[in-house]
């Protein structure tokens, strides 16, 4: 058979991208930009919904975040682009096949899961993890039918990241505002039953350490309904080093010393920030939460980073509703190498290895969370994909091969449609988009969600 050189017209340059999140939209749009490449992308979800993180992560209170949908339905709309929704990998593909049916192949599936605090009671009911919350209060199909004891006057958020801003905010902020945005239906009608007034979050570290951004603390203190209590010692002792932070960290303090002194204006619901702070045990009553040990903590400097030190003085916090939102963590996919420590697929710039410092392996790559850890906002996730999509590339370069029939759309469709898999095309999303955009409209909300997949199956004309 002839050989015509891999990315030509005459052989495009066959690739499978797995994840629709941000880091695969990405590698998706920064593959179909290539000029000379012809290339062929097909984006695969396990969800007939795209978009990822976007949609599950991000909070429903921050649709300027979401407008990068616009971006991403742009790359739809190039030439070469396939969404295959609702395709699972390891169920209705195996990674063999991605290999066999693809030239190249792209996994863009994020961190999944939470990472574990390792402390006892972690696992009593009432102790969540931020990031089932959060997937459940944005409509998440695995996730919808959560529960979550929310009669409670106060709630422990353990971590001051972004993710915990999130969660504190959607717990306090007016249920008014929330019901106007796109939260899921079912979500909103608990909060709206809600006895939560007063979260506390718990930073391991100090008032200069803290993860969350600037503007996410911001939201919450700008809330009429809503006061950020600040410890001013802890802050004004943090105070003492401000001119040696980074800019950043330097603002933040700052910022913290700001409402540390203007106190709180007596607003009926709070935010409490409490820094050198480590829960040790979760302290259950009848298999749930009742309690939250908490260690107060000292900081040492240890390798070049400032870390906490128990100083054996420990205090109780009453509480029946913990939000562990101390990271996300990748989970491993059937047959493609993890790396079980990090929560990532191992890799070296975005090019797979079979194991941490393994060889590297044909054909495979990673983008966004699973490859380098969860770090960074959505925009990070594109300077990831084009270092990646540059050694994708690399690989191909003056590689030819041949028209072969299993390396072909026409191939993957008929063994998808051999096993039965109900696929959900672009189009096929764009009419479900169409359909949530209506029914919020109704309710007066930006959107109201379809939130399992039977629904959206039967929206479709399709049998679940
Ligand atoms: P994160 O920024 O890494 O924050 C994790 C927090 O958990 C930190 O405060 C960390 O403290 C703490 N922590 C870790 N292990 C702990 C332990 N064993 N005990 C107590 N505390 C512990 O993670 P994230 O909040 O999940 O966010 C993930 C990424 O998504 C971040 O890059 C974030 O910026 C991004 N994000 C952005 C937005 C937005 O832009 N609006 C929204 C959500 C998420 P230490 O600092 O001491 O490690």
């Amino acid at each position: 058979m002839a050989e015509h050189p891999l990315g030509s017209a005459e052989r495009p340059l066959r690739v499978a991208v797995i994840g629709s999140g941000p880091a695969g939209f990405y590698t998706c749009d920064d593959l179909l930009k290539k000029k000379d490449l012809n290339v062929q992308v097909d984006l695969f979800d396990r969800l007939p919904t795209p978009y990822g993180l976007v949609r599950f992560g991000v909070a429903p209170d921050h649709q300027k975040i979401k407008s990068v949908i616009k971006q991403f339905e742009r790359t739809a709309g190039m030439h070469g682009f396939r969404f295959l929704g609702n395709v699972t990998m390891g169920r209705d593909l195996t990674h063999d096949e991605l290999v066999a049916h693809y030239d190249q192949v792209a996994y863009c599936v994020g961190a999944e899961t939470d990472r574990r605090l390792w402390v006892d009671g972690e696992d009593l009911d009432g102790s969540h993890p931020a990031t089932t919350f959060v997937a459940w209060y944005n409509g998440h199909p695995e996730h919808r039918d959560l529960q979550f004891d929310l009669q409670t006057e106060r709630a422990v958020v353990v971590g001051v990241g972004d993710v915990a801003m999130d969660v504190s905010r959607v717990l306090l902020r007016s249920r008014e505002e929330l019901g106007k945005t796109d939260i899921a239906g079912y979500a909103l009608e608990q909060l709206k039953r809600s006895n939560v007034t007063e979260v506390v979050c718990l930073g391991r570290r100090g008032p200069a350490q803290a993860a969350f951004a600037q503007k996410e603390l911001k939201d919450i203190a700008k809330l009429e309904e809503v006061d950020v209590i600040v410890d001013k010692a802890q802050v004004d002792e943090a105070m003492k080093t401000v001119d040696e932070l980074e800019p950043m960290f330097k603002r933040k303090l700052e910022y913290l010393a700001k409402l540390a002194e203007e106190g709180p204006t007596g607003a009926p619901k709070r935010l409490r920030l409490e820094f050198l702070a480590s829960p040790t045990e979760i302290i259950g009553n009848d298999g749930k939460v009742a309690a939250v040990k908490i260690e107060r903590n000292a900081l040492v400097e240890e390798g070049g980073r400032v870390r906490p030190k128990g100083t054996g003085d420990f205090t109780t916090l009453e509480t029946r509703c913990i939000f562990r939102s101390v990271g996300y963590h990748g989970v491993p996919l059937e047959g493609v190498p993890f790396d079980k420590k990090g929560g990532v697929i191992p890799n070296v710039d975005g090019r797979v290895t079979d194991g941490s410092g393994g060889e590297v392996l044909k054909n495979v790559y990673a983008v966004g969370w699973i490859k380098r850890g969860p770090t960074g906002v959505i925009g990070t996730n594109k300077t990831d994909a084009v270092a990646t999509v540059k050694q994708m590339l690399a690989d191909i370069a003056g590689k030819s091969a041949a028209n072969d029939q299993k390396k072909s759309a026409q191939a993957i469709d008929a063994l998808l449609a051999e096993r039965g898999v109900n696929v959900v095309t672009f189009e096929d999303w764009k009419k479900l988009d169409a359909l949530e955009l209506a029914a919020g409209e109704k309710l007066g909300k930006i959107r109201d969600k379809f939130t399992t997949v039977e629904s959206m199956l039967e929206a479709l004309g399709r049998k679940a």
